[in-house]
């Protein structure tokens, strides 16, 4: 069975008062997250400055805290970069990559990002792999093609599929309250799940591909029974502990 994950990432939000209040509310909630076969892992990625004490005070849980971003070269005179290795050293087990975010904002490219892939797997993170197609590209342009290339070229080192997850976030679902429908997501999940069966072969297929995009707990569960979405990357729901917690009995 592929892993199911519920992951929440909560961009730059969150004072460290509002941090240590969402520690509080989890431990009163936390039986609430109790473990049932259909239940799903959960991660956390805040912002930097709060993973060591995510990492010391919620991974005793059984929570994954894991960074939104890293740089794409190892230490050195990179002022305001932070490496695999450092996210590492302060227990990171997992970092999120190639968020659109981070391709608009920041112009980061596919080549970019393979190195970041590349990086987080030498150090023993698991890269969650972001990829989706903005609305002009959904509606002028073979997009299969374009989310094809976003994941072979930021695959291009990455011999093997069995630490790594994929998120499938449309561009234009992304925090704009326009969910794509339980049908738009499968079909391009299952695409996904072909293409990495293509590169990795049949191994490819346990890869989990979390869904991203305006996901809350009101349409949650019908997007979390497609066949081939394996759960969550959550943004805005995930920063409310009962939202959280609500997508997590979605499963
Ligand atoms: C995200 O940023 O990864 C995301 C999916 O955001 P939201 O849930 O707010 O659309």
């Amino acid at each position: 069975m592929r892993r199911r994950i519920l992951a929440g990432n909560w961009k730059m939000n969150k004072s460290l008062q509002e941090v240590e209040a969402f520690v509080l509310e989890l431990e009163k909630e936390i039986s609430g997250f109790k473990s049932e076969s259909s239940s799903p892992e959960i991660f956390i990625a805040p912002p930097f400055p709060y993973l060591h004490y995510l990492q010391t005070n919620v991974s005793k849980f059984g929570i994954n805290i894991g960074a939104q971003n890293c740089a794409n070269t190892e230490n050195g005179a990179f002022t305001g970069e932070v490496s695999a290795s450092i996210l590492k050293s302060v227990g990171c087990n997992f970092v999120i990559l190639g968020h659109s975010e981070r391709r608009k904002y920041f112009s980061e490219s596919d080549m970019e990002i393979g190195q970041k892939v590349k990086l987080a797997l030498l150090n023993g993170m698991v890269p969650i792999l972001c990829i989706g197609e903005t609305l002009e590209e959904r509606e002028n342009a073979d997009f299969f093609s374009i989310l094809k290339k976003q994941l072979f070229v930021a695959l291009n080192d990455c011999s093997d599929s069995s630490s790594l997850i994929i998120a499938y976030e449309p561009v234009w679902a992304i925090g704009t309250g326009k969910t794509a429908t339980p049908s738009q997501a499968q079909e391009v999940h299952l695409f996904i799940r072909q293409i990495l069966a293509e590169k990795f072969g049949k191994i490819g297929k346990e890869v989990p591909i979390l869904y991203g995009g305006s996901c809350n707990p009101s349409n949650a569960k019908e997007l979390f029974s497609c066949p081939d979405i394996d759960g969550g990357l959550i943004g805005g729901a995930s920063l409310k502990i009962n939202d959280f917690l609500s997508l997590f009995r979605c499963f």
